[in-house]
């Protein structure tokens, strides 16, 4: 997937616990994970007595350098890259969060969504706290402080935890800890890897490779992991556990370079490519994918089939991010300078175009046009997953039924709009087969929500269509 389709995963996180330059290994850490967010990042440290934050809004080379990475003493650092969504986009959003308190200071970064946050920020509202931030993931540190069953902290954290509904993995650095966290639905990924004696935490191990460190396990759903001074403990703060991973996380989010829960991504997405020609199968000339995200997908596909693999769009990789274009005319410019149709790869074939995804359908119906303009015969689209039909409450700004068109269409008029010759999606099952997992979440595809849904369930309704 090239073009913006509208579907961004909230965020990602990487932390760092006793090791010598733990910022510039967080610097290289978070630039492994500006996939999962490009509008603002932050970094803060701690030398065992004070935090040191630097933070601002857009990518982490734009944000951080040589000078200011350089002030974040200390041997202990956490991250954050983000997409805004929940709370918006100002620069009192930015995470990591950094808090005062009488009882010590300490930083949080979450990637993730809360779906009770309303009701929690009532609650807390109610009892005296004041919200710097209209991000959720300040509810935790007051719920954290607020929590006076047990003067323990990690007691603390887990009564907070089991507070909380919908998907998180949390990072929190004390002057002595580090606390890694996760849902109890396994919603979104965190793991954990070994380094020079001490430890990394990231949302991917895309960056372990990076920083030279050694995956040792995921956190486990309902676990906290307490990094300090000793080593690794654990902690589980819930005896309900489930293994409901995202499943856009294999479609769409991660980095083919990237495990998550035992099954790489491009392995995964390969695996669906191969199921989708089984599932639907076809003579064609050549099969192409939309880079990057479908080209694991669009080799399954060929290898299953038989039908040649061919480079037929090209991605401009110095593009960087795009301006609002005013104009329907300059938009299309925008388009062809993201990516080019191959003509004398695509003139007089019939394609099939795998694609990880549709959403709105405006990004199909304009690669459509652009395939077909540079002389393909036919085009038929094949998407390595089910149709979208449902919103997500989990951290991807999917949040509205009206924003998806197969929610709202069948896949034949979705097929008419896009201007394709023929419309295939991937059955639900597949997934699971894909990546050999009895449990996923497939919420967005089928409408059923592994959580409890609160105000996020009326939200997505608001248009009264649903
Ligand atoms: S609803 Fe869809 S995008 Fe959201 S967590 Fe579930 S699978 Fe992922």
């Amino acid at each position: 997937m090239i073009f913006d389709k509208n579907l961004h995963e909230e965020c990602g996180v990487f932390g760092v616990y006793a090791n010598h330059n733990a910022s510039d290994l967080v610097y290289y850490g978070l630039h492994s994970l500006q996939h999962r967010g490009q509008e603002a990042c932050g970094i803060v440290s701690n030398d065992g007595e004070n935090f040191y934050i630097q933070k601002g809004l857009g990518l982490v080379t734009e944000v951080f350098n040589e000078q200011n990475v350089a002030k974040l003493k200390g041997l202990n650092a956490i991250g954050h890259v983000r997409y805004s969504t929940a709370g918006g986009g100002g620069l009192e959003n930015v995470q990591p969060m950094y808090f005062r308190h009488h009882t010590g200071n300490f930083a949080l970064a979450h990637n993730g969504n809360i779906v009770n946050s309303n009701e929690l920020k009532k609650y807390l509202e109610d009892s005296g706290s004041i919200f710097q931030s209209t991000s959720d993931s300040e509810i935790l540190a007051h719920l954290i402080k607020k929590e006076k069953r047990d003067s323990n902290r990690v007691l603390a954290i887990a009564n907070a935890l089991n507070m909380l509904e919908g998907a998180f993995a949390f990072l929190i650095l004390t002057n002595d800890k580090l606390y890694c966290c996760r849902d109890k639905y396994g919603l979104r990924p965190l793991s954990i890897a070994k380094l020079n004696g001490g430890y990394v935490v990231s949302s991917e191990t895309c960056a372990f490779e990076v920083v030279g460190a050694t995956y040792i396990r995921d956190i486990e759903p309902g676990e906290i992991v307490i990094i300090d001074k000793d080593g690794l403990h654990s902690y589980f703060f819930s005896q309900y556990q489930r293994h409901k991973m995202c499943a856009m996380e294999y479609i769409y989010f991660a980095r083919p370079d990237s495990d998550i829960e035992g099954c790489n991504v491009h392995t995964f997405r390969k695996e669906s490519g191969k199921l989708l020609y089984k599932q639907h199968p076809i003579k064609a000339d050549i099969v192409i994918g939309v880079p990057d995200s479908s080209l694991s997908a669009a080799i399954g596909f060929a290898e299953a089939s038989g039908i040649p693999y061919e480079m037929g769009l090209v991605k401009n990789k110095y593009i960087g991010r795009t301006f609002i274009q005013p104009s329907q005319e300059l938009r299309e410019r925008g388009v062809k300078m993201k990516l080019s149709a191959v003509t004398s790869i695509l003139k007089g074939k019939k394609v099939v175009l795998i694609d990880d995804s549709i959403v709105r359908g405006t990004t199909s119906k304009r690669i459509v046009k652009m395939l077909k303009e540079a002389g393909a015969l036919e085009v038929h689209v094949y998407i390595a997953s089910p149709p979208i039909t449902s919103p997500c409450f989990y951290g991807v700004d999917i949040s509205t039924y009206d924003e998806l068109i197969s929610a709202h269409k069948t896949i034949d008029e979705v097929k008419e709009i896009i201007g394709a010759d023929s419309l295939v999606f991937l059955d639900e099952n597949k997934l699971y087969e894909a990546g050999k997992r009895s449990e996923l979440c497939t919420a967005c595809f089928c409408g059923k929500y592994p959580t409890a849904l609160y105000q996020s369930y009326k939200d997505a309704n608001k248009d009264g269509k649903f």
